[in-house]
């Protein structure tokens, strides 16, 4: 049984802008149809309100650790679940807080009083997500507020932690605090690889926490980013994640695991112990839906990451978890956005 607040779950509060678009957007604006990436102040802050203004957006909570905890927190009991990030004091803030306190996420967000809330502009096409975010207060998140005495002792209480590959570009020092806390107690870290471009750019803070994590979530195209910039010759996202398992790891006590969703395609699962040969490897086919029942994919994997997580914290075996993945992002990709149905549904 979860005891209270066993998770708790760093990473960028965003508001969703999302709007179904098309070729002529992704265009203007350089973006592929399946990315996500970090806006840049030249090219792309025009794209909010063109989304708005042309593109019939909605504004949805996102952020998707956020995501992720929220989808956690629909299968777990009650007061499970913490979620930790920078936003501003605005109206845009207020939604978030109240959509994952509703969800039953308890927020402990830092407040940049002179910062807007961050938001990431979704360009829907088909089964595409790309993903462009402007992350204004959530850069600013800081490793005092996750040492300050009232969060620390959260993080001690907690058994779980899991982060969000997108705060690699924030706040290296909190993601290094917990993974520490993690190897140090035998707790367990769990990191998302969240884009190709945390790999391709951000590949040294990567680097310095991958000898922490315990659990490591990916798709398939983070998969090859990985590969592509640590020199793994393969192609094949099982041998992928093979090499990504045996990497070296702080707490020998807990092997790795690595976990390559890929769309309608079997989740990958791999764990080994560092630099082992004995190495266990799972398929787990994914729920099938009908195309027509699909209504956006923005937030699959992220819903994927709540449900198996939260199979993790409840104990259950690798291919239960993976399967409570499959099931939460099945129901997700029905709904609006990275969201999950009300009334609830149990798996
Ligand atoms: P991401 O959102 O990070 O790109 P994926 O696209 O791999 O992640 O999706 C994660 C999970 O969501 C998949 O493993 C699957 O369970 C589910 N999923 C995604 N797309 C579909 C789809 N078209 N039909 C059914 N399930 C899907
Ligand atoms: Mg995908
Ligand atoms: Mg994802």
């Amino acid at each position: 049984m979860a005891g209270k607040y066993e998770l708790l779950c760093l990473e960028n509060p965003l508001l969703d802008i999302q709007g179904v678009g098309d070729e002529k957007l992704l265009e203007k604006y350089g973006l592929k149809a399946n990315d996500a990436i970090l806006a840049d102040p030249e090219k792309h802050m025009g794209l909010y309100e063109d989304l708005i203004q042309n593109y019939n957006a909605v504004l949805i909570a996102g952020g998707a650790a956020q995501n992720t905890a929220r989808g956690a927190a629909y299968i777990l009991d009650p007061e499970s679940v913490v979620y930790l990030g920078c936003i501003g004091k605005d109206k845009y803030g207020e939604t978030l807080e109240k959509i994952s306190s509703d969800a039953g996420v308890k927020t402990e967000y830092l407040y940049d009083e002179n910062t807007p809330t961050g938001r990431c502009g979704v360009v829907i096409t088909g089964h595409n997500r790309s993903l462009c975010t402007d992350l204004a207060a959530a850069n600013n998140y800081k490793v005092d507020h996750l040492k300050s005495e009232r969060i620390w002792k959260q993080v001690e209480n907690a058994q779980f932690f899991y982060v969000g590959g997108f705060h690699l570009t924030v706040c290296v020092p909190a993601i290094k605090a917990l993974a520490e806390e993690a190897a140090a107690k035998n707790k367990t870290f769990i990191l998302n690889l969240s884009a190709p471009f945390i790999s391709q750019f951000f590949k040294d803070p990567l680097d310095e926490v991958l000898p922490y994590v315990d659990i490591l979530i990916g798709n398939e195209t983070e998969a090859a980013a990985f590969a592509e910039s640590h020199n793994i010759a393969s192609k094949d996202v099982k041998e992928i994640a093979k090499e990504i398992a045996k990497l070296p790891k702080k707490n020998s006590k807990k092997s790795r695991t690595v976990v390559f969703t890929q769309g309608t395609d079997p989740t990958i699962a791999v764990s080994a112990k560092e630099g082992s040969s004995d190495v266990d490897v799972k398929e787990v086919p994914v729920h099938a839906i009908g195309a027509e029942k699909i209504n956006d994919t923005n937030g699959a994997g992220d819903a994927f990451a709540g449900g198996f997580v939260a199979g993790i914290v409840q104990g259950k075996p690798l291919e239960k978890a993976i399967d409570m993945g499959q099931w939460l992002a099945k129901l997700s990709i029905q709904e609006l956005g990275p969201s999950y149905p009300n009334p609830k549904q149990t798996y």
